[in-house]
């Protein structure tokens, strides 16, 4: 198996062209950033920093509370919190590297402005369909993180990068989030000769296993009781799960960013269900957002295009309504009923 083959020749040849001639260097992640884009836009802040350049990771808001050991984290701008510090940084930079997303609409509240810039452009992603028009694009859906598709540039690009313990510890908490802790989309072998490479670096991976998933409150885990038992609907002929979160709810059980994740994963747990559905009041915008995870074939990015103003992977993907949950809720249960064919 060739890891260093990752990119040919003329691709390799860009990136090292477009890196050696930026001196300042924005790099994004999405908005509600996860493991993978706080993982990947970290991991290359450090890599680009140990070759002396002005790297800055942005992110259009906070990251959740159980990523915030990452090595790195106190760089990370977050553009609702700092508006002017972030778009000062943008104007200012002579490259814009886009990781873990590939539609500007990601970004949210600052995509307009950041597809107005007009500064070369490198995105590296493992979305289907990319939509940005950049000077250099590393597109990968096969692969299972766009941490994954980092450690392998990176690696070609320098064969002692995966070395540094910081970058090392980065991409490999991209990959595990991403993949479940390699549970899901994680069968091509590749994925682990990559991670191989992570782990001679020395990090510690059980220790980066309990940093994200044994880090609750206690109040997140009677929230996750109280969802399952209180607040789920299981739609038994359908194999659908649903539920609703609002934020009067959230307070009851002292929400922090963060405490929503994997939760919808929970329902594909019984055993046959093709589809699961979460429902969340935002704690800030007048919105609703959406989570979708699947098993199998049922095509989660197809109904979040659909129904949801969203997209993402086949087995999970997600996107928001501008209206009341309960209105929000009504459009699920179209959007299961325009689906039933593929549930049943
Ligand atoms: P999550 O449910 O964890 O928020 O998102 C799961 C996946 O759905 C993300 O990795 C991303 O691919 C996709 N996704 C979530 N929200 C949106 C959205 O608003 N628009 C699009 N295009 N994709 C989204
Ligand atoms: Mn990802």
């Amino acid at each position: 198996m060739n890891l260093t083959q990752y990119l040919d020749a003329p691709t390799l040849e860009r990136w090292d062209k477009l890196i050696g001639q930026s001196q300042r260097i924005a790099i994004l992640g999405h908005a509600g950033p996860d493991g993978d884009a706080m993982g990947s836009i970290l991991a290359l802040t450090h890599y680009l920093r140990k070759m002396g350049k002005k790297a800055v990771p942005i992110v259009p808001n906070p990251c959740p509370d159980f990523l915030r050991w990452l090595p790195g984290i106190q760089s990370v701008i977050s553009a609702i919190n700092n508006p002017r510090h972030a778009m000062e940084i943008l104007h200012n930079c002579e490259l814009v590297v886009c990781l873990d997303f590939s539609g500007y609409d990601r970004l949210e509240d600052i995509g307009d402005r950041v597809s107005q810039l007009h500064k070369p452009v490198i995105v590296i992603d493992h979305h289907l369909a990319p939509q940005i028009d950049a000077d250099i694009l590393i597109s990968n859906p096969a692969a299972s993180a766009t941490c994954e598709i980092l450690s392998c540039l990176l690696h070609q690009a320098d064969p002692s990068a995966l070395l540094d313990n910081n970058i090392a510890t980065c991409l490999y908490c991209g990959i595990m989030t991403d993949t479940g802790a390699f549970a899901y989309n994680s069968n091509r072998a590749e994925l682990y000769h990559i991670t191989a490479l992570l782990l001679e670096s020395g990090i510690d991976k059980d220790q980066i296993y309990r940093n994200v998933y044994y880090n609750y409150s206690e109040q997140r885990m009677r929230l996750v009781g109280y969802l399952l038992n209180e607040k789920m609907t299981y739609l038994s002929d359908i194999h659908t799960a649903i539920y609703t979160l609002t934020v009067e709810e959230m307070k009851r059980y002292h929400f922090v960013r963060g405490d929503a994740e994997g939760i919808v994963n929970m329902p594909l747990q019984i055993k046959g269900t093709k589809l699961s559905i979460s429902m969340r009041e935002d704690t800030e915008k007048p919105i609703v957002r959406i989570s979708l995870r699947s098993i199998g074939d049922f095509p989660c990015n197809k109904m979040a295009e659909e129904f949801f103003n969203g997209g993402g992977h086949k087995n999970a993907s997600g996107g928001t309504l501008p209206k009341p949950i309960e209105e929000a809720y009504k459009t699920a249960l179209k959007a299961i009923e325009a689906y039933r064919d593929q549930l049943i």
